[in-house]
């Protein structure tokens, strides 16, 4: 009676660094979140881009209205000048 060797365990990494292959394209950012914001003038939705500087001004689309600037969207609690409030997800 022969007896088999003890297989080891497969050893996993939790989280595998990606391998990023050269000259191909870079893998697809998730779609920015839609309409985080409602103009209060208009009512209509709008985000705010994660690149805007803080004194950048923000304008809703749709009524060109400035509801305030990128830093103000990011305040939290948002500042009651902001013309904007935050809409539901
Ligand atoms: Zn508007």
């Amino acid at each position: 009676m022969t007896e088999e060797p003890r297989r080891r365990p497969i050893l996993r990494l939790k989280n595998p660094p990606k391998v990023i292959v050269p000259g191909a394209p870079p893998p697809p950012s998730p779609p920015p979140p839609a309409h985080d914001w409602k103009c209060k003038p208009c009512g209509a939705g709008l985000s705010v881009a994660a690149e805007l500087e803080d004194a950048a001004e923000v304008r809703c689309p749709s009524c060109n209205a400035k509801l305030g600037t990128a830093g103000d969207f990011r305040a939290d609690p948002p500042p009651a000048k902001l013309r904007a409030r935050p809409a539901k997800r």
